[in-house]
């Protein structure tokens, strides 16, 4: 049996929205035919809009653009801010996906700020404060971390940035925190978020950008007049699908899944740390996703670990999904001030919530052993 504590790489489909795929084959038509199997794949992806909307609270007339996933709503967003010059903040801690855009923008000589975290891994109002001018055209700042959970004061950044300019559009990259937490987009007061769906349940490969009426959006994929003129390219109807299925069902669930996440997350936390000497959990004590662990544990290779769980049929990571495997050490890590050794020493465990607390004993017991194995070798 394989036991999936990667949730935080992707959260895959429950058996329900699987067979719910499946039996939707029929609806896999292009959705700008005007014959009835267009508009079938049409109202698929209407509802699906609706369901996204109901989701994160966006407004009635806010835009909801479905895009191939979160690495392409945050790089159309950061393209476009960019096109109109002015200062852009976002933090150091963001995914790649915010951070490369931003740096081929600085080399095309824009100004571009990232703000520090606190060594909690928190990104807080005061030093987005420090960045944001009234020249300021653009502040990202995401809703929840990847790697730690930390969640952060979104509500204090869009009120100390509004203080300074009322014009900079505000954005969260809110891929890990939707589905793990409560989001509103209309009371968060936020102008633009990105969505990804296979971080809450759909398929990979779809997601979205919501922007508030009002604000200008310029298209990154040019072609036909799909998704509002705004992303050329025939839709990715089952894809989409999916994500409306999972909104729902995660809109629906929410409350319930957060105790789930939790129960079985804290109960790790406090086994681990009992069973194993020298356990150090980053961003501890601040807010953090309800489902997320990063968990540094002296003398071992976080990547040694990750690839020896394995073996035990456990999935673990050993920082962000995309990085594995690059000899880098987490940016985000170090960007908290942690030394390297502690850094490379650093697993992910983000767990789901349907699973069943009674799987804690086993994993640590397997991550137990590796340890040991792993010090004896030193
Ligand atoms: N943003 C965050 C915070 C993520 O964790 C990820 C995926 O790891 C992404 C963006 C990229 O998402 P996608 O795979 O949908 O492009």
């Amino acid at each position: 049996m394989i036991i999936d504590l990667d949730a935080n790489a992707s959260y895959a489909p429950s058996e329900e929205l699987r067979q719910v795929i499946v039996d939707s084959w029929n609806c896999v038509g292009n959705p700008s035919s005007l014959h009835r199997t267009g508009q079938r794949a049409r109202a698929v992806i209407e509802e699906a809009r609706e369901s996204v909307r109901q989701l994160i609270d966006a407004g009635p007339r806010d835009t909801i653009v479905f895009t191939s996933g979160a690495t392409e709503a945050n790089n159309m967003l950061i393209a476009g801010c960019g096109l109109k010059g002015g200062r852009l903040v976002s933090s150091r801690i963001e995914h790649p996906c915010i951070l490369g855009p931003l740096q081929r923008l600085k080399n095309q000589g824009k100004d571009v700020c990232l703000v520090a975290p606190t060594p909690q891994g928190a990104v807080s109002a005061a030093s987005v404060m420090e960045y944001v001018t009234n020249t300021t055209s653009l502040v990202s700042v995401m809703s929840a971390n990847n790697e730690t959970g930390v969640i952060n004061d979104l509500q204090g950044v869009v009120a100390t940035v509004r203080s300074i300019t009322p014009e900079a559009v505000i954005h969260t990259d809110a891929s890990q925190l939707v589905g793990k937490g409560l989001f509103s987009m209309q009371s968060l007061g936020v102008d633009a978020v990105t969505l990804s769906g296979h971080k809450f349940g759909a398929l990979t490969g779809v997601g979205a950008l919501v922007v508030r009426n009002g604000i200008d959006l310029e298209p990154l994929l040019l072609g036909g007049a799909q998704e509002g003129k705004l992303r050329g390219g025939t839709e990715n109807v089952l894809g989409i699908l999916s994500l409306g299925k999972a909104a729902s069902v995660v809109q629906r669930e929410c409350g319930e899944r957060i105790r789930r996440m939790q129960r079985i997350r804290d109960l790790f936390e406090s086994v681990v740390c009992e069973a194993i000497e020298g356990c150090e959990i980053h961003g501890a004590s601040v807010e953090r996703l309800p489902n997320t662990c990063s968990l540094s544990i002296d003398g071992i290779r976080g990547d040694d670990v990750v690839v020896a769980l394995d073996l035990d049929g456990i999935l673990v990571s050993s920082g962000a999904a995309c990085s594995s495997g690059k000899p880098e050490p987490s940016h985000v890590l170090l960007a908290m001030g942690l030394p390297e050794d502690k850094v490379r020493s650093t697993i992910r465990v983000s767990f789901r919530a349907d699973q069943d607390p009674s799987i804690v004993g086993h994993v640590v017991d397997r991550l137990q052993r590796v340890v040991t194995r792993m010090r004896g070798k030193r």
